[in-house]
């Protein structure tokens, strides 16, 4: 069977008005991520990455050009089924963790599953073997104010992935951490992501960490462009 890709996008434009003056941020950008490939998309601050990664999350409008998901053509779709496919199609790391500061780890990670139907049993089961997964059994009943950084995004990993997402949106998801922390969380991340079978869509600006996903494209003046493997680094 002819699976359609987990993200396909064809001429996607966005644009600010800025005082007075509109800036063109996304020019035509084309872009598919095949299920299961882990796509890095690299660019300087401020070429656009977050854009493009808003508008893929369907987490904001203004733009135009048209977006697949998982096959469905998401310009169709009214605010439910946005909200829809967002909760069960896709998955989100920041580069901030975002998780509830009055909510253990494991709960962190049981809500989404729980918004998207799961029975609590199920939900706790599944996000222990994440957590577990991305060692931290040890620390499942810990708030996020008790974890070190690189273990906070772990569990912003694990709830990205609870819901079986066929997408993975992350936007610099090691980039509030240190080198080396944040070479180990990307290894961790890229483990469960292939061990889980989800697709992703990377943001950094690392090349090195960047070289370690299967493929790589540049935001570059506001078009998405192949990036030749001869960037690829050993490690
Ligand atoms: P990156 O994530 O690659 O650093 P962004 O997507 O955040 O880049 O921003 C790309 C450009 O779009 C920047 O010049 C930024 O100032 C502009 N921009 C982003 N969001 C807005 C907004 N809400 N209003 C006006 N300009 C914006
Ligand atoms: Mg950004």
């Amino acid at each position: 069977m002819n699976e359609p890709p987990a993200l396909s996008i064809r001429g996607l434009r966005r644009s600010f008005a800025q005082g007075g003056e509109t800036i063109e941020v996304l020019k035509g950008v084309d872009l598919d991520v095949r299920r299961g490939e882990i796509v890095a998309l690299l660019g300087p601050s401020g070429s656009g990455k977050s854009t493009l990664l808003q508008a893929a999350g369907l987490l904001e409008g203004g733009w135009s050009g048209s977006l697949s998901i998982d096959g469905v053509d998401v310009r169709g779709l009214d605010d439910r089924g946005r909200t829809a496919i967002r909760r069960q199609s896709l998955g989100f790391v920041y580069q901030f963790h975002h998780l509830l500061p009055d909510f253990s780890a494991l709960e962190n990670v049981v809500l989404p599953q729980l918004v998207a139907g799961s029975g609590l049993a199920e939900a706790r089961r599944r996000a222990a073997d994440l957590l577990g997964a991305l060692g931290l059994a040890a620390r499942l009943s810990h708030r996020p104010s008790q974890l070190s950084g690189g273990e906070q995004q772990r569990v912003a990993v694990a709830r990205a992935l609870a819901t079986r997402p066929v997408l993975v949106l992350a936007d610099e998801p090691t980039g509030n951490l240190d080198e080396a922390t944040a070479q180990k969380v990307l290894a961790s991340f890229l483990d469960l992501v292939r061990h889980e079978g989800s697709a992703a869509l990377v943001a950094t600006h690392n090349r090195a960490l960047a070289a370690r996903m299967d493929r790589i494209v540049e935001l570059h003046e506001g078009q998405v462009q192949p990036v030749a493997q001869a960037v690829r680094v050993p490690g």
